[in-house]
């Protein structure tokens, strides 16, 4: 995908502070941090949001997920994490290539406020 952000950083175009890479993903820092630790994990192929996962994604998604529980411990997210996955305008995503943010360090707020 040509001009999807999220591609260009992963072929090197837009630079990016990267956590991680092999041949199929790629994890960096988010450019702007909710808390002390905020870096996200995306698939190398270009997959608009979770909602245009298939079957033959699968493998790949659950590598990713494996892998997000080793990053955030390797940046020192020991004590826990949070993993968020935006999905679509309804989902609050902003870029539509997929991707995992993982979140921690200092004080994780709850989730959702409610009321
Ligand atoms: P979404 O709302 O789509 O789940 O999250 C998109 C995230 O991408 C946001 O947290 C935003 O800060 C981050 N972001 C947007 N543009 C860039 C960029 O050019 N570089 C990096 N590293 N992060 C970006
Ligand atoms: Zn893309």
């Amino acid at each position: 995908m040509g001009d999807c952000l999220f591609c260009k950083i992963s072929r090197g175009e837009i630079p990016c502070r990267k956590v991680y890479e092999d041949d199929e993903v790629l994890a960096f820092h988010d450019i702007n941090p909710v808390a002390p630790v905020h870096f996200m994990l995306i698939p190398k192929l270009h997959l608009a949001s979770l909602a245009e996962a298939e079957d033959v994604h699968a493998s790949l998604l659950g590598r990713m997920l494996v892998l997000a529980s080793r990053l955030a411990r390797e940046q020192g997210l020991e004590k826990g994490f949070r993993t968020v996955i935006n999905t679509g305008k309804g989902g609050g995503q902003e870029v539509f290539h997929f991707h995992i943010h993982i979140i921690g360090g200092g004080n994780i707020p709850p989730m959702v406020r409610r009321g």
